[in-house]
């Protein structure tokens, strides 16, 4: 298309095209209730009930709500109410909806469509169908896996999520939300380590819940909602940009006379052609039952947000992933490119995605939020501290979840949180964990100290705790941590998986802790606070609640010895340690064999990461850059050699040729750059991927941002008119 139009054509036909742009207006969104509309394309609760004999429909809720398998027995039967209710919506096709290893989701239809026996078409749908499919496994990331075993694998339906109808242009589909196992039962996708931490993680407080006298309680759940954040653009602007279209960030591009200092854009009123996306997508999701609650504009130019009400956390990353996959579809119907990169554009704030995250018992209490009563209030204590030390003893398996390239350039920015795990409690409930530390006067009994450390006072402390501190990866806020470090383009599964698993252990340390004093000495309510009183000394080096972004702190966190993992190949080395194997089969996330899989499928999704941008950049530079510098060059030295002819004045001319000597120089640095980025490349060539990784990171990264250096001097320098590629002032503001 425009690609091929010279000079600033093609930004030139874009600018045309957008001006003729208006708001998208869907007539069939008229009118309607959001609260009719929600869920109604889910095979939901109140579906079930409809549709399903009673004994049958009662087992599938239990079975849901428990997170347990399903009875084979009464596959058939579901899987009959689930293909009339979906003939009845239209649909025609089914897949299994399933998240393997590329952080994306996959699904392979098939069509209702079989024959009978007499040979007339009839619409099918088998149990066994809706339990298990077996799609070809090998062309999915597996880490190896699939080296040693079979390439066959299999998805089985996971009743914990909603069955779903996907919308198309031209029809529908049934979406069976499903894990993605191999044949010998590893996991082979993002989804199923989810799930296994959940149940380790609601075994584990349990167990501490019934230290606590609760006998109702069968289950603890994490929940989840996240922040997203993304950037539109317009799609005119984004197809003439290669590196958007193959890496999804620029690689290049000078920065534009105004960029976010006017802070004028945050919680700004919303574009009309934005709002007309914000509003059609929201409508989609509401259909899918997606809770869609928040949106408004973000710092940067051009950047939003969107935040669901939360749920458990499997099916929020599941409606994450697809709010994700929606916003990309709706997104294109405005005329608009959606940025989900944790960096698109340099100088200018990246996206993120906030993981508000909690605990909740099967009878509906947040755990982390304070009781009313004293006891409430020590069990909160119990939580928030188990949360403080599964952060403090597995910073580092944190710190991987998140890792990948696009993060790389926002963890340690001045931006976001930085790559250094650390906590943020406020300063009142710091004061409180303060005064257990440092103990209240002796002979109290442990009633007394209850209500002399100000532990009953932890509901309005907590309620206060307006979140004051932006800077820190993992903050309580008020009643739910916020792990903020994650990267806006991922799934939220690992991060939460680790999450999950890292409480889970501290928390089952914890009850053996507790349980082991009340056995010397009886007293349960001095063991809580011992224990809390434990955790809060051991956990002292993660609590920080100053400027994360200060250099004071990365000096500060490295006096208290706390991992600083700047790149992603430093975090992803993490996962090859003792204490990661430990960890993992210890909580029963990964087996070892997955970890390593899990290993080798993120550092090679790193590299091919920073080999796409490296290929992109080169041909940009190559075909774009250096032509358009070139010409301007020509330009320039001929109306010098003019100006000589003419007998023009020496000094005139003089600094004319500077302008040449000018341009000529920086077409020279560029190419020493360029020869620069060839040799860290060449020193990346390596069979062992750690290695290479570590080359990428150390090496190629920062001649890549060399090469951008040089590239955005001669942006600033060459005739506008010769410049192909959209620049950031166009991008970011026009719309
Ligand atoms: P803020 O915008 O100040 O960060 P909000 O109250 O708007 O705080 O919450 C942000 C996100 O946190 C929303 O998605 C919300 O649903 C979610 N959230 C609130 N309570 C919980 C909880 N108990 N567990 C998980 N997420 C929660
Ligand atoms: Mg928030």
């Amino acid at each position: 298309m425009s690609n091929s139009l010279a000079g600033n054509q093609g930004r030139l036909w874009a600018i045309s095209e957008i001006s003729k742009r208006v708001p998208r207006v869907v007539p069939s969104m008229e009118g309607g209730k959001v609260s009719e509309l929600f869920g109604s394309n889910t095979f939901n609760e109140k579906v079930m009930s409809d549709k399903l004999p009673r004994s049958i429909y009662k087992e599938l809720t239990r079975t849901i709500r428990q997170g347990e398998k399903l009875n084979p027995a009464i596959a058939n039967e579901v899987a009959h109410a689930v293909k009339e209710w979906a003939l009845d919506k239209g649909a025609d096709h089914f897949c299994h909806w399933f998240q393997p290893h590329t952080g994306l989701t996959a699904e392979k239809h098939d069509a209702f469509l079989t024959f009978s026996d007499q040979g007339h078409p009839i619409d099918r749908f088998s149990g066994s169908q809706l339990i298990q499919s077996e799609p070809d496994a090998s062309s999915f990331p597996s880490g190896g896996m699939r080296a040693t075993f079979e390439a066959r694998g299999y998805t089985a339906w996971d009743p914990s999520s909603p069955i779903f109808i996907m919308d198309g242009p031209n029809g529908k589909t049934l979406c069976i939300p499903s894990v993605f196992i191999s044949y010998h039962g590893q996991a082979l996708d993002k989804k199923t380590p989810l799930l296994r931490s959940m149940e380790y993680l609601s075994d584990q407080a349990l167990r501490v819940l019934k230290i606590f006298g609760n006998t109702t309680a069968t289950r603890v759940v994490p929940t989840l909602g996240p922040e997203q954040e993304y950037f539109l653009i317009d799609q005119a602007f984004a197809t003439l940009r290669p590196d958007l279209v193959t890496a999804g960030r620029t690689l290049i591009g000078a920065k534009p006379p105004k960029g976010q200092e006017l802070e004028d854009h945050y919680f700004g009123s919303i574009k009309g052609r934005i709002l007309a996306f914000m509003q059609e997508a929201e409508h989609e999701l509401y259909k899918l039952g997606i809770p869609v609650k928040t949106r408004h504009n973000e710092v940067a130019p051009s950047q939003y947000e969107s935040a669901p009400i939360f749920e458990e956390v499997n099916v929020a990353t599941d409606h994450n992933q697809i709010t994700m996959e929606v916003f990309r579809q709706v997104s294109r119907r405005h005329g608009l490119t959606l940025l989900l990169h944790e960096k698109p554009f340099a100088g200018i704030n990246g996206s993120g995605k906030h993981n508000n995250w909690s605990m909740q018992d099967s009878d509906g209490n947040n755990l982390l939020d304070p009781g009313e009563t004293p006891k409430e209030n020590l069990q909160f204590l119990v939580f928030l501290v188990a949360t403080m030390k599964a952060v403090s003893d597995r910073a580092n398996m944190l710190r991987a979840a998140i890792a990948s390239s696009g993060n790389d350039h926002r963890l340690g920015a001045n931006e976001a949180p930085p790559a250094i795990i650390s906590v943020f409690l406020g300063e009142h409930l710091s004061a409180i964990l303060d005064s257990i530390e440092s103990g209240a006067a002796k002979g109290e009994t442990a009633e007394q100290k209850v209500i002399n450390l100000g532990i009953s006072k932890l509901p309005e402390v907590a309620r206060d705790n307006t979140d004051r501190n932006r800077t820190s990866p993992f903050a309580f806020t008020g009643n739910k941590f916020e792990f903020r470090a994650v990267a806006s383009s991922a799934t939220t599964s690992t991060a939460m998986a680790t999450l999950n698993a890292a409480v889970g252990e501290a928390l089952s340390e914890i009850a053996d802790s507790i349980e082991a004093r009340k056995a010397k000495n009886g007293d349960l309510n001095k063991a809580f606070i011992e224990v809390i009183r434990e955790v809060v000394v051991a956990t002292k080096a993660i609590r920080f609640e100053g400027n994360n972004y200060a250099d004071e702190w990365t000096a500060e966190a490295e006096r208290r010895g706390l991992p600083n993992l700047r790149t992603t190949p430093d975090a992803l080395a993490q996962l090859r340690t003792k204490a990661a194997t430990e960890f993992f089969t210890k909580t029963g996330m990964l087996s070892e064999e997955e970890l390593e899989a899990r290993f080798h499928i993120e550092t090679e999704r790193y590299i091919k990461d920073i080999e796409i941008e490296i290929s992109a950049l080169r041909d940009i530079v190559k075909t774009m850059v250096l032509p358009a510098a070139f010409k301007h060059q020509t330009i320039i030295a001929d109306a010098v050699k003019n100006l000589s002819e003419l007998g023009v004045s020496k000094h005139a001319v003089k600094a004319q040729i500077a302008e040449v000597e000018n341009v000529a120089g920086l077409i020279a640095d560029l190419k020493t750059e360029l020869e620069s980025l060839d040799a860290a490349v060449a020193a990346a060539e390596s069979d062992d991927i750690e290695h290479k990784a570590d080359v990428l990171a150390n090496k190629v990264f920062p001649a890549l941002a060399s090469v951008r250096e040089v590239c955005d001097k001669i942006e600033e320098t060459v005739d506008d008119t010769l410049w192909p590629l959209p620049k950031y002032r166009e991008m970011l503001f026009l719309l």
